[in-house]
Parts: structure tokens; sequence; C-alpha cells
């Protein structure tokens, strides 16, 4: 944290949050920024605006030859080079990737601050063989991946090379992002790194591209916990060692206590045992049993809470297979987290909410809020104003084989980004 050289209102008050000082010594002035409605009739803006809508059949092709570049999950590698060599090409400075994959590309404004983070993630959740070859039928592009996330990818494309077609020239800066690690059990490891190491106290606000719609605003992150739970014991013949503690026994004691658990309707807050597994055979007292679950939350404190009675339900499971059996059969559990998204939200006042929703109205659209599990997730639990928005078209079937895109008025996807971009670098 660089307490010493704050160098926005929004790196101030964060360090201020952090010190446990109030935000509120700032006026509303102080955080002002652009406000797209007018910003729409700009002589630049309106020539960026214009190329956007130029440059979109050249997207869509970049869009199909960016998703024929597999990216499995821990695989981003070959994409992130061909994403760092368009970001060179399209004239990004300081194009780089950071030590956790992430594709970086700096467009300097006037001053270094405040930095606006655009991004869409280079992880599809398909595993490594898939066919990703594009098929197209007119507006329609199918093939798994084109809208989560190609469609974020292109359309950062199409927003530096229409902002330079347009000559915009903006008092902050923008930086570029293509992040590792989004889906599943990357676990936002690229997003994390970002902040953690690559951009650490450099990011005012962060936008990320994933979707479509350009009226689905995401303002708050869904959080959540995942485990792995395995029971253990010494395990034996059914018969012949019968009386020791048995480790699906306790499991399923302990699904029997999940499955009670009580949460919260507002903020919608669930829990899942999505899998299990154990056991060698019907005449064998099993050595193992697992389950892996799933809990998630609008908040932290009631992800916490949730939490809490998923452990008890566990502990007291062994508790009770235990001393069922008077501890015969060693009966233990590990937990393993395979997975943590930190939620958070954006608050409906802050300025990138409201530049984002002015945005979608200037475009001749209404905004729809609602919570999801992006990138987001990260800016969002440590203060920092974020939103993830739609990269323009319709999408449909995402995280499945029949994923496809419907190009129809695609353009407005970018066109709001830079509308965004220019109300928060203004
Ligand atoms: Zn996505």
């Amino acid at each position: 944290m660089r307490l010493s050289l704050p160098r926005t209102p929004f790196t101030l008050s964060r360090a201020l949050t952090t010190l446990g000082l109030a935000v509120a010594l700032f006026s509303p002035a102080a955080l002002a920024v652009g406000d797209p409605a007018v910003l729409i009739n700009e002589p630049t803006i309106k020539a960026a605006l214009d190329a956007a809508k130029r440059n979109e059949p050249w997207t869509l092709e970049e869009q199909i030859r960016i998703n024929e570049i597999p990216a499995p999950p821990f695989k981003e590698e070959v994409r992130a080079r061909e994403m760092e060599r368009l970001f060179k090409e399209l004239g990004l400075k300081d194009v780089r990737i950071d030590k956790e994959g992430n594709v970086i590309g700096v467009r300097p404004g006037e001053k270094p601050a405040p930095n606006v983070v655009i991004s869409a993630h280079l992880d599809t959740v398909f595993p490594e063989g898939t066919d990703v070859t594009v098929k197209r039928e007119g507006n329609i592009l199918r093939a798994p991946g084109i809208v989560d996330d190609t469609r974020g990818l292109a359309a950062l494309l199409n927003i530096i090379r229409s902002l330079d077609e347009g000559k915009v020239r903006t008092a902050g800066t923008i930086t570029f992002v293509g992040t590792v690690g989004e889906e599943g059990l990357g676990d936002l490891r690229g997003v994390k790194a970002l902040f953690r190491d690559t951009l650490k106290d450099q990011i005012d606000f962060f936008i990320s591209i994933d979707g479509t719609s350009i009226n689905r605003v995401t303002s708050a992150g869904v959080g959540s916990y995942r485990y792995r739970v395995t029971f253990k014991g010494t395990g034996g013949h059914s018969y012949g060692a019968f009386g020791l503690a048995n480790p699906i026994h306790a499991l399923g004691r302990a699904i029997d206590g999940i499955a009670e658990i009580q949460v919260p309707r507002q903020p919608k807050t669930t829990f899942n045992v999505g899998r299990i597994g154990g056991g060698t055979s019907v005449n064998s007292i099993a050595f193992e049993a697992w389950m892996e679950v799933d809990m998630r939350s609008e908040t932290m404190v009631a992800l916490e809470a949730v939490k809490e009675q998923f452990m008890t339900s566990v502990n007291s499971a062994v508790e009770a297979e235990n001393k069922r059996w008077g501890g015969r059969g060693n009966l233990s559990v590990e937990l393993e987290l395979v997975g943590l998204r930190p939620a958070g939200e954006t608050s409906q006042q802050s300025p990138i909410i409201k530049a984002t929703n002015a945005a979608v109205v200037a475009l001749g659209l209404q905004p729809i809020h609602s919570a999801g599990s992006t990138d987001s997730n990260v800016p969002m639990n440590l203060g920092v104003p974020a939103v993830t928005i739609g990269g323009g078209g319709s999408g449909f079937g995402a995280h499945a084989l029949d994923e496809y895109f419907d190009s129809t008025d695609s353009h407005l996807g970018p066109q709001m980004a830079i509308l965004l971009l220019a109300a928060l670098t203004k």
C-alpha cells in the first residue's frame, strides 16, 4: 500500500479506509467522473464509437481466430502469447506476460492515474483435446468458448483499435489485461496475482468483460468456498473386523448434518454436496470416503456462517462415529480447500456503477444488475470499484459444447466499454 504517494482521490480513500479513517472526508466532487451522456457527443469519442462499429467485422474474425487457439484450465499460454502479439501490434505500451501468465498492455494517458484496468479472461472450462473449431452461419458463431470469454478478448482488441482510430486522448491511463484462471479450479488465480503482485495498489477502477448483453451489469460478486473432505480409518473385513469406525458411515452422518443447514434467502446463500466416493467392496469397511462441497453467498458474513455450520457437521460426524465404536478404527478427517472466491459488492452510488448505467442508457438500453462470480469478485472484496460488463452480441450455452454467439448488434459491447473508459479516465 502506497501511503506516502496517493495518486488519486481513490487511492487516497483506499489508504484512509485501510487506516480506519472515514472516506466521507471527500466531497462528491472529488469523486466525479465523466458523464457518458455528454461524452457520446465529443468529436473524438464519437469517432471512436463509429470506429467500433466499423471494426466489428474484423473483431469477429479475430474472435474466431483466438477461439481456435485452445486455452484449457492452467494451459492458457499459447493464447496468452497471441494476445501479447496483438497488444503490441495494436500499439499498446509496456506489453508483457506476468509470472502468473496474465497478459498486460498499457495505453498511457496524460497521467498514470486514475489507472483503469479493463480485462477479459483467457481460459475456458474445456479440457485439452476439445474441438474448438468455429462454425459460422451468418451472425451465428458456434464453438466451445466462443462466448465465455473469447468475446471479451475480441472486444478488448476492438476497443484498443477504435480508441486509436478516434484519436481519443485520456487524462487517466487504461491498462488492458487478459487474465488466466478465471474458471473453476483456476480459482481467479490471474486476477488475484494482479492485485497481489503485478499491479498492486495501482488499480483505481477494474472492469471485466465477461458475458455479452450490454444491459446486464454485474455489480456484486458471489463468493464461494469449495472443500474436498476425506474421512479416513483403518478399514477391514466387514464381518471379521466388525466394530471399527466406518469412514462411509461418517460421511453419511456429515451429509445428514449438511442437508439440515439453514441459510438466509437474502443475501442468497447456498450449499451443495456435489460429489461423493470411497470404499473398495461391499464386504469391506472402507479405509476412505470423500465428498466435494460447494458453498456460495453474496456476502462474506453469510458465507462464513454457512462454512461454520458445514465444519460443525463434519466434526460432529467424526465424533459421533468414533463414539459409536468406542474410538476403534482411528477415524479422522482431512479438509482441503479447493476453491475460494471472495464475495464483494460495488455500491450502486459509486462513480463506476453510475457511469456504467449512464453508458448503457446512452446506447438506448436499461441496465439490469445482478450478482455473479467473475474476476471482479477480487477487487470488489478489496474495496476497489469494479464492474463486470458484457462484450456485445448475445451468448448461449456457456460452459457447454454447443455454446454459440449471435453477433447481432455486437458493436454495442465495445461502444459501451469505450464510453465507460472515457468517463473513468476523464
Ligand atoms: Zn467467463
